[in-house]
């Protein structure tokens, strides 16, 4: 889960990082008045879930409340990689002597957390890497040791920070890693971190991600969650618990079980095809979800077939057959289904769906094929 600027600056201060003054806005009203609250200059910035706003027109520095209220309704107007702009976050301005990157993430490889430092801050990590990759210094964490002073320190050293700033850049690295480790982070980012014209440290922008699995844990964040921000087929999915993932091929899957669903795209694959989603209704899905299931699926137009693959153990063939005749007179669906449908009940499910025009399989491979071949026009027998 993504957090916003404003909320990963919250996060960050609750543990002692310098940040603006500033507050949300939601409409260009609030924004002129909380430009006013900082004296007048201040820089309004767009709140959405992705990077690069600056460069998108989502950022704007003004110089009175009038023009925050301005710049507010143009950047409440636009969308940003397809994003609409519903929030502001309105910071006073800063004098910028220079901009810094410092980045918390893990290290697959490596198996710990690592830090990440550079001079080139400002711009997105990503475009350092390939234009100056010798300008990030990357430092492993022990996890059970923690960020010690001298590591810190040692990354002060390596993107030649002056000295006079040492004390400050380690007491937010620190910082940063607690953080990090209390909400458990997959991602905690400055960018930048800015050294002002009156050399004091501030993070003027700031960006977290958290790990979905942690959530559970963290009641607080999870409550942070922007529904607004989800694409509206994730936001159903998670209301029904389901793991959907849309990706760009044709052929519709629901599947029960994270391991069948991967098989099943693969043989897809193999037989030439590709998958429109990854779909797991999960065990022991009744009617209602895979109801709700189906509505996502066929609620993507690229959908030209749907494969129905259930290996019934807990879930039971005949419930979810239930689901799949209960949605059908709602979502009307225009395009065939091919069904698999083996283990628990599978007879009766089979029976009811009879009822309905649906292709059956007896095989993995078969009903691949026959998906394959729906999808690219043929009709099915
Ligand atoms: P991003 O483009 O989405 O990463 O948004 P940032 O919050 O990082 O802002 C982009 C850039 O805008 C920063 O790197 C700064 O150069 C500039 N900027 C942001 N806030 C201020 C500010 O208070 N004063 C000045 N002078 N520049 C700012
Ligand atoms: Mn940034």
């Amino acid at each position: 889960m993504k957090l916003h600027e404003y909320q990963s600056k919250q996060l960050f201060a609750q543990e002692g990082i310098p940040i603006p003054r500033g507050r949300v806005a939601m409409t260009a009203a609030e924004a002129r008045a909380i430009a006013e609250e900082l004296g007048g200059r201040a820089v309004v910035k767009s709140q959405v879930l992705v990077g690069g706003r600056g460069k998108a027109g989502g950022i704007r520095l003004v110089n009175s409340p009038e023009a925050a209220e301005d710049a507010a309704t143009q950047i409440l107007g636009i969308q940003i990689k397809g994003l609409p702009v519903r929030k502001l976050l309105v910071d006073e301005a800063v004098g910028i002597e220079s901009e810094i990157y410092l980045g918390l993430t893990n290290d697959r490889q490596a198996r710990c957390p690592v830090l990440i430092a550079s001079a080139e801050g400002g711009v997105e990590i990503e475009e350092v890497a390939r234009r100056e990759p010798g300008k990030i210094v990357r430092l492993p964490i022990d996890p059970l040791l923690g960020l010690r002073e001298y590591q810190a320190r040692y990354l002060a050293a390596a993107i030649e920070l002056p000295r006079e700033h040492w004390r400050d850049f380690i007491h937010i690295a620190s910082a940063l890693y607690r953080v990090f480790q209390r909400v458990d982070a997959t991602l905690a980012e400055i960018n930048p971190l800015v050294v002002t014209k009156d050399h004091r440290l501030l993070a003027l922008d700031g960006k977290m991600v958290i790990d979905d699995n942690a959530l559970f844990r963290h009641t607080d964040i999870a409550e942070m969650r922007d529904l607004d921000e989800d694409a509206p087929a994730e936001r159903e999915a998670r209301k029904y618990g389901l793991s959907y993932v849309h990706l760009d091929g044709s052929i519709g899957c629901m599947v029960n079980g994270a391991g069948l669903a991967m098989a099943t795209m693969d043989v897809i694959e193999l037989c030439g095809g590709k998958p429109a989603n990854f779909l797991d209704v999960g065990g022991g899905a009744g009617a209602e979800k895979v109801a709700a299931a189906l509505q996502l699926i066929l609620g993507e137009p690229e959908v030209r077939v749907v494969l129905l693959n259930i290996f019934g153990g807990i879930t039971r063939c005949d419930e979810v057959a239930r689901g799949v005749l209960s949605a059908m007179p709602e979502v009307r669906p225009k395009v065939p289904f091919v069904v698999r449908l083996v283990g628990t009940n599978e007879e009766e499910g089979r029976k009811l769906l009879a009822r309905a025009k649906l292709t059956s399989a007896t095989s993995l491979m078969d009903a691949a094929r026959k998906a394959v071949a729906a999808a690219q026009g043929e009709p099915l027998a």
